[in-house]
């Protein structure tokens, strides 16, 4: 294991094992040990591991075609997107590799049409969130609104300002007549599981509106189903100008969206922005059976109903544990907050077969499938509890 990993840049603090097999919820590592998955890599496969009808659709496109470039048309990215747009607020997708490369879309997107479109190229200007996450290229980190990621990566593109997040009074007074866009997570994911309040968001809506900006909204942690709706906007009952996707987009195959309304589309005009590899026949035939799936299954009401219940459970089984600040989240995007770093917890727990991931130093991360079966769920919740309630009674001592 340590020959192998010495060719690898050190960039990931990794464990040192690996998976062998993954089914449904559960993982086998190395040596046949058993895990039960609470988190799906960082929010991706939300159908599972291995899930059937999108294998069975990629092996049927893998001995088909692979790649022909985007000079062609691509039939499953247009039907994709096309069922994507049917149930979205969006009129158009572009389709990348990731959610970094989504959002970059997004950021080009929003300045393009103010430069090229409405012809105003002062505005250009995006307002982020502190706690923020949008990726690692060199904008999305600087969208970001936290220092650690951008340590050592000077000089940073300009044209990016940073709100406090949920303190609408303070974004307004960010906004200027260099502002284009505002761009946001409705449920902080890496951020620590921090939802957006919604008079916080009514309030960025009317901004918007008065001042003319694009709404970014940044779900590829909350899309797909994670929150308990398809969308996490659709909670709060708006339309974002721009939405990007990537994590569960694909089942764990490797694509990002990014869609917008009908009038940012010409500012997409042909030559403007490119991938070699987005929206590829076999990443795309992932994201097309995947969101088959989750539409005929109904998987977002499923995760609305196990995410209550979830947050209900954890809620009584953790009350009185003076280690547990809060319980939150939305559908099944959970987080537990603590007085003490996860990490020692997380580490405990996947001693005895149970994954689960953190978010920010103090926050316990549930991002389970949205197909986990109620008595997984109850099992893995019952775990952490369990060693949360130890951990608390050694802490007394
Ligand atoms: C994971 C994530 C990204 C970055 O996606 P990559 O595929 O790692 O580039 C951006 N925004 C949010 C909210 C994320 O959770």
């Amino acid at each position: 294991m340590g020959e192998a990993q010495s060719a690898l840049f050190p960039n990931y603090a990794r464990y040192p094992f690996a998976f062998v097999k993954g089914e449904g919820s559960r993982l086998w590592d190395e040596n046949g040990k058993e895990y039960l998955d609470l988190m799906c890599g960082i929010a991706v496969t939300n159908l599972g591991h291995a899930p059937k009808r999108v294998g069975d659709r990629l092996k049927e496109q893998i001995d088909t075609l692979w790649h022909t470039s985007n000079l062609y048309r691509i039939p499953n990215q247009e039907k994709l997107a096309g069922l994507l747009v049917q149930h979205s607020c969006a009129d158009a997708v572009f389709f990348s590799n990731s959610g970094a490369e989504a959002n970059e879309a997004a950021i080009k997107l929003a300045r393009r049409y103010f430069q090229k479109v409405l012809g105003q190229p002062e505005r250009c200007e995006i307002i982020t969130f502190h706690m923020s996450f949008h990726g690692r290229t060199l904008a999305t980190l600087t969208a970001t609104g936290q220092d650690k990621v951008k340590e050592g990566f000077a000089p940073l593109p300009q044209g990016f300002v940073y709100a406090p997040f949920n303190d609408a009074e303070a974004l307004e007074k960010l906004v200027s007549s260099r502002t284009c866009a505002i761009m946001l997570e409705m449920v902080q994911g890496e951020g620590g599981v921090n939802a957006a309040d919604p008079s916080f968001v009514k309030r960025i809506v009317e901004l918007c509106e008065e001042h003319g900006l694009l709404l970014i909204v940044d779900e590829i942690q909350t899309g797909m189903g994670r929150t308990g709706k398809l969308f996490a906007y659709e909670h709060y009952g708006i339309e974002p100008d721009i939405f990007t996707l990537a994590k569960g987009l694909g089942s764990g195959m490797p694509i990002g969206a990014m869609l917008g309304k009908e009038k940012l589309r010409e500012a997409f005009s042909a030559g403007s922005h490119g991938s070699t590899f987005g929206g590829n026949y076999l990443a795309t035939a992932a994201g097309l059976a995947t969101l088959e799936v989750m539409l005929e299954e109904k998987l977002p009401e499923r995760a609305a109903e196990l995410g209550a219940y979830a947050v209900g459970e954890l809620k009584k089984q953790l009350a009185g544990n003076p280690l547990v600040t809060e319980v939150r989240g939305l559908g099944l995007l959970l987080g537990i907050g603590l007085t003490v770093p996860a990490g020692e917890i997380i580490g405990s727990l996947l001693d005895q077969g149970v994954l689960v991931i953190s978010a920010g130093p103090n926050v316990i991360r549930l991002a389970p499938s949205l197909l986990i079966s109620k008595e997984d769920l109850d099992r893995g919740l019952a775990a952490i509890t369990a060693e949360l309630a130890k951990k608390a009674a050694a802490a007394a001592v």
